[in-house]
């Protein structure tokens, strides 16, 4: 989606935009607070209903302004604008908001009245400037029947390991829907090393002036603004929105506060709050914040999109000083320990509900960890489970594919980040029985640019005969089309992350059919 400048010019002149006095411009890229373009970050929409959306922005003249409010100071007036075509000429609705220095002049417009599963498109204008026009879509209508739906599931973008040229080529697909499994900004800069860019700072990011500047740097990517151009997205978190490996109000750092954690963690979740298009209900109260959801795509798909950090036990089999993820040998009872949960016990009676209640073909459960047994050996080749992921948590996960298997889910397929690897798994009944049926796939999109996971994983392989395949070395995102009788997988992934212009290709692909769990190589 490009912007039009004719037609932007022919409306200048007409005067609609005539909300602020100061420099009226054709070019987005020109003007704004003191004759700075305040859209250096884009727009995005989200939080799709069958009759709205969320359409966000922020304004930052000055994006890495070091007081993380991006160069802006008073309220300003933001107008919005939706229409039913691509020129913006037939506008359905508009309006104005505020945006002003305590959600960083970020707006989060919540459109309703929209007709169900079609095409909008919608731009911003404040301070004599305009966004291009982007392009959204509202969901079916409940249980409607649908024809196709058309994902894409991205993870684990680091600034300063490569260019975002996945984001590009997921935009080039058209999908109906994006998916953020999480990562989508990295806390921490790389030290020592060759990198093709940096970070806005070395240090790790702790405060909120710190965070805000970390989403405004990786919106400011020209590839994640086309993305996010094309189509809503829905996103989840996971560990590097905050800091690596947190867990609840524990940090990784065993020596860290509770107390001084809980600190952090408000200020990165009010500027994940703020740079994401959320609805008001996520508003974070203190260190708490509402993010997981669930999306009816008509009767074709449920989307439950838990938040699988901000509830969950500590990892278990740390030491004094870490609790940072590592493989603990089985000999660790607290692997298994049924006291423990990934999700928080209200939020796992809310995703098992939604199951209870699901009527549609597909469940699709996007999350951020690896959710398939992963048996794995560390460095002195020892075997035992990550402590990260859901072989941290084994009852919770236990208790996940019972609930699959007691509502009688149909077709359930996860999709997974975090892992930094393609990696294709059959969810099994009983997960210590690899020979026990299969009662759901779970596929793990590779990094959109994080260096990959060990080599280890690779040699570990032939001991997960339920996992079909993995690569660690490729870069890119999951596309996934649903239609009524089987959904197709494929692992798309980019030329080389150190090539702004890398090309794509697909490195695999896979069926399910409706009906019958596991999956087939297409
Ligand atoms: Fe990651
Ligand atoms: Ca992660």
């Amino acid at each position: 989606v490009s912007p039009r400048p004719d037609l932007i010019r022919r409306e200048v002149l007409a005067g609609v935009a005539a909300l602020t006095a100061g420099v009226w411009t054709t070019d987005s890229r020109a003007a704004g607070q003191g004759g700075r373009n305040p859209f250096t970050l884009g727009a995005a929409s989200g939080s799709p209903t069958a009759d709205g959306m969320v359409l966000w922005t922020r304004l930052a003249p000055d994006p890495l302004a070091a007081d993380g409010l991006g160069g802006m100071t008073g309220p300003v007036p933001v107008r919005w604008e939706v229409a039913a075509d691509e020129a913006m000429g037939q506008v359905v609705r508009s309006g104005a908001v505020q945006a002003d220095g305590r959600f960083a002049h970020s707006v989060h417009v919540e459109v309703a009245g929209l007709k169900s599963d079609r095409p909008y498109w919608f731009r911003f204008s404040a301070l004599g400037a305009r966004t291009a026009i982007h392009r959204t879509r509202t969901l079916p209508a409940a249980g409607a029947a649908v024809g196709e739906v058309k994902l894409a599931l991205a993870t684990c973008a680091h600034w300063e390991v490569g260019y975002f040229s996945a984001y590009r080529h997921m935009a080039a697909e058209n999908p109906d829907l994006i998916v953020f499994l999480g990562d989508y900004i990295y806390e921490y800069s790389y030290k020592g090393r060759k990198l093709p860019r940096r970070h806005d700072r070395a240090e790790d990011v702790v405060d909120l002036a710190g965070y805000r500047n970390r989403y405004a740097l990786y919106k400011t990517d020209p590839d994640l603004q086309r993305l996010h151009a094309t189509a809503p997205c829905v996103a989840t978190w996971d560990d590097h929105e905050v800091e690596n490996d947190y867990a609840n109000r524990w940090s990784q750092d065993a020596r860290v506060s509770e107390v001084a954690f809980l600190n952090r963690r408000a200020a990165a979740y009010q500027a994940f709050y703020e740079n994401m298009p959320l609805r008001r209900r996520s508003i974070p109260m203190g260190p708490n914040m509402r993010l997981y959801d669930r999306f009816d795509y008509g009767g074709l798909a449920q989307i439950t999109m838990p938040d699988g950090r901000q509830y969950r036990s500590q990892q278990p089999c740390g030491s004094a000083t870490s609790r940072k993820g590592h493989v603990a040998p089985l000999s660790c009872a607290d692997l298994a320990d049924p006291t423990r949960t990934m999700l928080g016990l209200e939020q796992e009676k809310w995703v098992y509900d939604g199951f209870e209640r699901s009527i549609a073909r597909w469940n699709i459960i996007p999350q951020q960890v690896l959710f398939a047994d992963f048996s794995e050996s560390d460095r002195q080749g020892h075997v035992g489970r990550f402590t990260d992921g859901w072989g941290g948590y084994q009852a919770a996960r236990t208790r996940m594919l019972q609930a699959i298997d007691q509502t009688r889910l149909k077709n359930p397929v996860m999709f997974t980040g975090d892992l930094h690897a393609f990696l294709t798994a059959d969810l099994k009944a009983d997960f210590s029985d690899p020979k026990s049926r299969t009662i759901a796939s779970e596929f793990v999109a590779g990094s959109i640019t994080s260096d990959g996971a060990p080599d280890s994983m690779i040699e570990d392989l032939p001991r997960n005969p339920h996992v079909h395949f993995m690569d660690n070395k490729a870069h890119g995102y999951i596309s996934a089309t649903l239609t009524p009788t089987r959904l197709e997988t494929r692992y798309r992934a980019i030329s080389d992350r150190f090539d702004p212009g890398a090309t794509i290709s697909t490195l695999k692909s896979y069926v399910v059919e409706d009906g019958r769990p596991g999956l087939m190589e297409a």
